[in-house]
């Protein structure tokens, strides 16, 4: 097992790599399918991801010709972990059995085990037979989108087509020592990043970016003034700094002052703390308040003089209706998620009597991921890396998130032994400075 491991540690050439036997089991975390209704009658909130997220050996399948084998120096933590981990808003075998029917080489996915995960960063140890482009010993970033490239609609918008969350809806994840992945998930590795910087980013970046500078979302152009929910958290912290990049105005929402602080050092003027507000949108579970929204209109507008052209919205339930009140007349309120509940209610007379839109987004197809990693090699966009966490406590890291207790993404060490290893653009490292690649984690540690 750890010959191929050492030997990408120890910086072995092609040659060497691909002369390295590769193990017939990787060490990896994974949900059970005989666990799958482990957590039934549970509240949501007390489902612990500790105790469904395991640690172990599982075997290495064999991989198709147009896939590649990695050695993961490290992953992330993504909120489709917490899903997977808490079976909500179902089990992810269900996906997995799916994608079983559809091919020889889909039959492997349908396991009484699911290895998650939806980032990684590592380094190629196999290549397929049809790959073309990717060589043993390139150090790469994995996005997820898992497509289907024999389906026409994929070949507009391979968001439109059959596809898959790589890590959530297809086994064989990013956390792990070794995973498989398909040639055209793969990404130049940012040289000046360490690997658990680097594989922080892809999913959440790639997302934000199709929301916000991408023609398939609401891109943000000059002078717009954006209203970013959850603007410290994953996705949030690449909507800040996508929305500055393209010369708009981020309005942050966080609920600590700690934080607030996090984001005024990224750059971001005008936060507000929905703590410190309490704005309580829903008087109960079935009510909301209007004077509520527009208490959260008026503290905007107090900020930056105008209503938002765009809204950045995840959390759902609990802000939607918020989201499309206090959206400027014809602005646009772009969605990706809804964290607190996916059955969400809004007053339509403030949509349609404002000509305002809603726009669906998910993902990002590969030209977007693409796009969004080179922000990230060329130092547009720094890493919100606020914790790393060790392969084997996956669960905890997966806990905070649950419970909304960090800031930004939290890595995980797979292959990497330690910290710091992976820059190979001192230089760029250096131009770019410790502070803002550290702004994350000083932080988290202060908080
Ligand atoms: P995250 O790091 O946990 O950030 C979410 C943020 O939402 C938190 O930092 C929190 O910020 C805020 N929040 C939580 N509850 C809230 C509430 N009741 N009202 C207002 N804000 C609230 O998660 P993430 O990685 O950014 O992901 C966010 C959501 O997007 C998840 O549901 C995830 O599954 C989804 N997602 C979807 C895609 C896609 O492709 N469709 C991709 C990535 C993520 P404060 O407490 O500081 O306000």
């Amino acid at each position: 097992m750890s010959e191929i491991l050492d030997a990408v540690r120890g910086g072995s050439d092609p040659a060497t790599l691909a002369a390295t036997a590769l193990p017939t089991m990787t060490r990896a975390v994974f949900v059970r399918r005989d666990e799958q209704e482990k957590f039934d009658g549970v509240a949501t909130r007390d489902k612990d991801p500790r105790a469904s997220l395991h640690v172990d050996e599982v075997p290495l399948p064999e991989f198709a010709p147009d896939e590649v084998v990695i050695v993961v120096m490290a992953s992330s933590i993504n909120f489709n972990t917490v899903w997977t981990s808490i079976f909500e808003p179902m089990s992810t075998f269900a996906f997995l059995d799916r994608l079983g029917k559809e091919s020889y080489w889909g039959a492997r996915h349908a396991l009484d085990h699911h290895v998650i995960g939806s980032d990684a960063a590592g380094v190629i140890v196999r290549v397929g037979s049809a790959v073309r482009n990717w060589s043993i010993g390139d150090a790469v970033t994995v996005h997820c989108n898992y497509v289907d490239d024999q389906d026409p609609t994929s070949h507009d918008d391979s968001m439109l087509g059959n596809q898959r969350i790589w890590g959530f809806e297809t086994n064989f994840g990013g956390l792990a020592d070794l995973s498989i992945v398909k040639a055209n998930q793969l990404m130049p590795k940012p040289a000046h990043l360490t690997w658990e910087e680097a594989a922080v980013n892809a999913l959440c970046n790639s997302t934000a970016y199709r929301m916000l500078v991408s023609h398939h979302g609401a891109p943000v152009t000059q002078g717009d003034k954006v209203l970013i929910w959850g603007a410290s958290g994953g996705i949030g912290s690449f909507a800040v700094q996508h929305v500055l990049n393209s010369g708009g105005t981020p309005i942050g929402v966080v609920s600590s002052a700690a934080k607030a602080e996090t984001l005024r050092e990224l750059g971001c003027r005008y936060v507000i703390n929905r703590a410190e507000r309490d704005y309580r949108f829903w008087k109960d579970e079935h009510t909301q308040d209007e004077s509520e929204w527009r208490r959260l209109g008026k503290d905007i507008r107090a900020l930056v003089g105008d209503d938002p052209d765009i809204v950045f919205e995840h959390p759902g339930r609990s802000t939607m209706g918020a989201s499309v009140f206090v959206a400027k007349r014809g602005g646009t309120i772009v969605t990706c998620a809804a964290t607190t509940g996916y059955l969400v209610e809004y007053d339509n007379r403030h949509l349609w009597m404002k000509l305002k839109t809603i726009k669906g987004s998910h993902f990002s197809n590969y030209r977007e991921a693409w796009a969004a990693n080179q922000t990230i090699i060329d130092a547009k966009v720094v890493p919100p890396l606020s914790a790393v966490f060790p392969l084997e406590q996956t669960g905890e890291a997966t806990y905070e998130m649950h419970h909304n207790r960090h800031e930004g993404k939290i890595a995980i060490l797979c292959a990497a032994t330690r910290e710091g290893l992976g820059v190979t653009d001192p230089a760029l490292r250096a131009e770019v400075g410790e502070s803002k690649l550290t702004i994350f984690r000083r932080h988290d540690r202060e908080t």
